[in-house]
C-alpha cells in the first residue's frame, strides 16, 4: 500500500524512487511501529508463528476485522488460506509483517512476540508477494535483486528458470539489463507477478507470504508456479492466500477463515467433509474446470 501511494505521487515519483534505490529495501519505507525489540532473527530454515486469539480493527469507529483468531503454523510447509473476500486473509499477513499490530491477542515467531523482534531482520526474512505486484522502473535487474544486492548471477538464473522467466530474459534486447517501463509496464501482469516471486525468492526469506500470486497466470504459469512453491516449502514457511483449488490441495493444511474467524483447519480432505463452506468452495472450483491434483 505505502509502495502504491508512492508510485502515485506524481512529481515526486522519480526523487521517490531514487530514494528507494539508495536504501535497497522497499520495507525501510515502512514507518516503525513503537515496541521495537532489538533481538535479531537467527538465519536458520522457517519459522514458526503461532497466533493466540488475536483481535485487530483498522479504526475505532471500524468493525472489528479479527474476532479472536487462533492459529499454530509449523516452520515448514504450506499453509494456505481460504475464505471469502473480506474474511481478514490479507490483514493477518499485515500483521505477521507489523503494518498493523493487533488490539489483543498475541503472534509470535519462534516463541517469542513479533514486537520482540528487531523490526528490519524481521522485515528482512520475509517474502511478501501480492496479486498487484508493484515493480519499480529501472531494469529487471534492479527488480530481481533490490532486496539482495549481492545475489550471484548463478543464482539469479536459477530463480529466472524455477520462475519460467529465463525465455522472457532471452527475448529482451538487452536481457536483465533492459528497463521494464514505468511500474513495469512493459510486462505482462502475468510476467509481473512472476518477477515479483522471482525477488522474493531470491532474498532467501525465511518466511514466503503470497497474496492471490496466481491471479494472472495462465495454466502452464500456474502450474510451474505451483511447483517453485511447493519446493519453497520443503526449506521455509510458505503461507499462501489462495483461491485456486490446485493450489489450495497441494497445501500441507488449509486454514478456513470467514469474518475474521477460523472456521475449520484441516487437510482437503477432512475439510470437504466437515466444513460445509470449504465443501461449497471446493464444488464451485470444480465445477469451473478447476482439478484436483
Ligand atoms: P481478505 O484479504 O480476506 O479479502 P482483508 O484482510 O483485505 O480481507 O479485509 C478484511 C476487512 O478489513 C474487509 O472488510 C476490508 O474492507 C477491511 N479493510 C482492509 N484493509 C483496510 C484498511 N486499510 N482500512 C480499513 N478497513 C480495511
Ligand atoms: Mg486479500
Amino acid at each position: 500500500e505505502p509502495i502504491g501511494q508512492l508510485l502515485h505521487a506524481g512529481s515526486r515519483l522519480q526523487i521517490g524512487l531514487a530514494a528507494v534505490r539508495r536504501l535497497g529495501d522497499v520495507d525501510q519505507m515502512q514507518a516503525e511501529p513503537v515496541g521495537t525489540g532489538g533481538t535479531e532473527i537467527p538465519g536458520q530454515q522457517g519459522v514458526r508463528l503461532l497466533f493466540s486469539d488475536v483481535r485487530f480493527r483498522y479504526g475505532p469507529d471500524l468493525p472489528q476485522v479479527l474476532r479472536g483468531v487462533s492459529i499454530d503454523v509449523p516452520a515448514l510447509g504450506m499453509t494456505a488460506f481460504v475464505g471469502p473476500s473480506g474474511a481478514g486473509k490479507s490483514t493477518l499477513f499485515a500483521l505477521i509483517e507489523r503494518f498493523h499490530e493487533p488490539d489483543s491477542g498475541r503472534i509470535q515467531l519462534d516463541g517469542r512476540d513479533l514486537a520482540d523482534w528487531d523490526l528490519t531482520s524481521l522485515r528482512g526474512q520475509i517474502g511478501y508477494v501480492e496479486q498487484d505486484a508493484p515493480l519499480l522502473s529501472g531494469s529487471l535487474r534492479d527488480n530481481l535483486v533490490y532486496g539482495r544486492p549481492d545475489a550471484a548471477d548463478e543464482e539469479i538464473r536459477d530463480v529466472l528458470a524455477q520462475t519460467r522467466l529465463d525465455s522472457l530474459v532471452e527475448r529482451l534486447p538487452d536481457g536483465l539489463d533492459t528497463s521494464v517501463g514505468h511500474r513495469g509496464n512493459f510486462l505482462s501482469g502475468g510476467e509481473r507477478q512472476r518477477v515479483a516471486l522471482a525477488r522474493a525468492l531470491i532474498r532467501r526469506p525465511r518466511l514466503l507470504l503470497l497474496d492471490e500470486i496466481t491471479s494472472q497466470l495462465d495454466a502452464a504459469n500456474e502450474m510451474a508456479i505451483r511447483d517453485v512453491v511447493t519446493t519453497a516449502a520443503r526449506t521455509m514457511t510458505v503461507l499462501v492466500v489462495a483461491h485456486r483449488l490446485s493450489t489450495v490441495t497441494q497445501s500441507d493444511r488449509i486454514v478456513v477463515l470467514d469474518n475474521g474467524i477460523v472456521r475449520a483447519t484441516g487437510t482437503h480432505d477432512e475439510l470437504v467433509v466437515n466444513d460445509p463452506l470449504y465443501a461449497e468452495f471446493a464444488a464451485t472450483q470444480l465445477l469451473t474446470g478447476e482439478r484436483r491434483r
